[in-house]
């Protein structure tokens, strides 16, 4: 974010609930929180009491198992039919660099499948350029991953990149890699290219194909898991992938992140075969806060989701109305509390993949945009690639303030 030419500067001071505060003394209603954990908000009271009682009581950092990391292990599980045992990592960079490698320890395969405009974290196992330029990306519709930044080194090894939601392709390439393949890696919901679902028989298909090809289905859920549900995408949409990864919204703003599995995978770790490390990875402060989120979900499931995907609905059709009332070429695509608004060149239904959005959308109008809005208070990231994100703390009377704040950077900016 630092390095980034096309940012307005904004040093953050405080935040709190929606609001969030600069350094010198702006306030913006909040529409990144954080790139998506802050589920309740800036500085939630509950999570925040728990981080205290563990400091103060109990410590930080113990070097021993602890009885919070299993409590919140047990609790993550409830709302995951498909992990039987978690492994806590510092980052979401750490879990899929795990998921990987269990993947490849499981099927004594190489070969990882990912998606074009999937982020899976910095890693040399999974970063590619996932942002690649249009020409640049497999004809036939996959190739060989690029590398996705200097000093890589080769790396990453082994990754082919295909089209998402295109099941034809992905049985092709099943087809064509046959018995090399370890795992199809994939954001089950897309939300670093725009918000992208995906198609409901692309899920499907990838859990039956993955099947027959003995391949293991593994779901990134750093962005969706207990965000678009408690149970994250394949919640939403009834499928249990083999490995699966949670994170941002797991602490709601502690650095935590969780790989999960069935047990007959995880024994790998557990007897010692497949090592994950970590001096601070689910240390007990990050736990602790990760069980008071799990605890503040499992005491109020209906009330957390139906909040959220009441204000995502919210800020998604006031959107939509302005857009069209002013003619402004867009499309608003969104999965409950993340959302993107893309301004497009030309009238386009739907986006289902990255080539599309990164065909179709201008990218300096939606900055210019932003810059107008963070000047008016509302703070969206201006990369339209980032979703904006809402959460429990946000309520109508927010959005509807932010609605009337679009109207009035859209008049001044995007009409000609
Ligand atoms: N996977 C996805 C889907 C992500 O969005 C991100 C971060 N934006 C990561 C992995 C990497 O997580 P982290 O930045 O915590 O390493």
């Amino acid at each position: 974010m630092r390095v980034l030419p096309y940012h307005l500067p904004l040093v953050a001071e405080r935040g709190e609930g929606p609001l969030v505060w600069d350094a010198d003394g702006n306030e913006y209603i909040d529409l990144n929180m954080a790139y998506g954990p802050l589920i309740f908000g800036h500085r939630p009271k509950p999570i925040i009491e728990a981080v205290i009682r563990q400091i103060a009581e109990r410590g930080s950092q113990l070097g021993f198992p602890t009885e919070v990391s299993a409590r919140a292990a047990e609790k993550l599980k409830r709302f995951y039919p498909g992990i039987d045992l978690v492994r806590f990592c510092n980052s979401g960079t750490e879990a899929m660099m795990f998921a990987a490698r269990l993947a490849r320890t499981v099927t004594r395969r190489k070969k990882i499948i990912v998606f074009e405009g999937n982020y899976h974290g910095w890693s040399d196992a999974l970063f590619h350029q996932y942002h690649a330029p249009i020409e640049q990306l497999g004809h036939d519709g996959f190739a060989p991953a690029l590398p996705g930044t200097l000093g890589m080194d080769g790396a990453p090894h082994d990754l082919i990149v295909l089209r998402f939601n295109d099941l034809e392709m992905l049985e092709r390439c099943l087809e064509k890699f046959d018995g090399s393949v370890a795992a199809v890696v994939m954001e089950p919901i897309m939300g670093n290219s725009g918000v992208l679902p995906p198609e409901p028989e692309f899920l499907e298909g990838a859990r039956e194909l993955t099947c027959e090809h003995d391949v293991l289905l593994v779901f990134d859920e750093v962005i969706t898991g207990l965000r678009v549900a408690a149970g994250g995408a394949q919640e939403l949409y009834g499928l249990t992938p083999d490995i699966t990864i949670v994170s941002k919204a797991l602490g709601a703003g502690f650095p935590i992140a969780a790989c999960g599995a069935p047990r007959e995978f995880m024994e790998f770790v557990a007897q010692g075969k497949l090592f994950h490390g970590g001096v601070y990875a689910g240390n007990a402060l990050v736990t602790a806060a990760a069980e008071a989120v799990l605890d503040q979900i499992i005491a109020d499931p209906d009330g957390i989701y139906q909040h959220l995907h009441a204000v995502g609905n919210e800020l998604a059709h006031g959107l939509r109305e302005i857009m069209t009332r002013l003619r402004i070429p867009h499309i608003v695509q969104h999965v409950g509390p993340m959302i993107s608004l893309f301004l497009t060149t030309t009238e386009v239904e739907k986006f289902k993949d990255y080539r599309t959005v990164r065909q179709y959308c201008d990218f300096e109008k939606y900055i210019r945009f932003q810059h107008e809005l963070q000047r008016l208070g509302v703070y969206f990231h201006p990369n339209q690639f980032e979703p904006m994100f809402l959460s429990t703390a946000h309520t109508e009377e927010h959005i509807d303030k932010v609605l009337e704040r679009i109207e009035a950077g859209a008049k001044r900016c995007l009409i000609p």
